[in-house]
């Protein structure tokens, strides 16, 4: 009996101290745990400022952009009964992309398709207007500014 306690002490200090040393290691890691807390902490209240000004940005943007909208509704009640639905049409294809171009020689100043000279003629003498049948965007003469 006193010899099998013999030979179970050492084992048993063995046990304890490398449970000492697995407890060290917890202690090691939950501290990097609480760094890691802290730093994404200070990252997640960065983002929401950053949310908060990017809102900002977004609310005056949406008034400029309701403003222009407006402007741009009134414009298009100017354009002329005849030319609006043709208008209307090359506007939902290039709505921020020049649907009007006007013409380079003979050619439309957009995607380069040539016209004949007759016809570039009849745009740039008489005011005229075509459809570009390369683009599809409304060739206006280039005498107008
Ligand atoms: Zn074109």
């Amino acid at each position: 009996m006193n010899k099998e306690i013999e030979n179970l002490s050492p084992r048993q200090e063995e046990i304890e101290e490398s449970v000492l040393e697995k407890l060290d290691q917890v202690e090691t890691i939950e501290e990097g745990i609480k760094v890691d807390e802290e730093y994404f902490s200070g990252i997640s209240d960065t983002i929401a400022e950053i949310q908060e000004e990017v809102d900002a940005i977004e609310a005056k943007n949406k008034g400029e952009i309701e403003k222009l909208e407006k402007q741009i509704e009134a414009l298009l009640i100017e354009i002329p009964n005849d030319f609006k639905p043709m208008y209307d049409k090359v506007r939902e294809k290039y709505r921020f992309n020049s649907p009007i171009t006007k013409l380079t020689g003979t050619a439309c100043a957009k995607c380069r398709m040539q016209i004949s000279s007759a016809e570039a003629g009849e745009i740039n003498n008489s005011f005229q207007h075509r459809i570009c049948s390369g683009c599809g965007r409304i060739i206006i003469s280039n005498q107008v500014s």
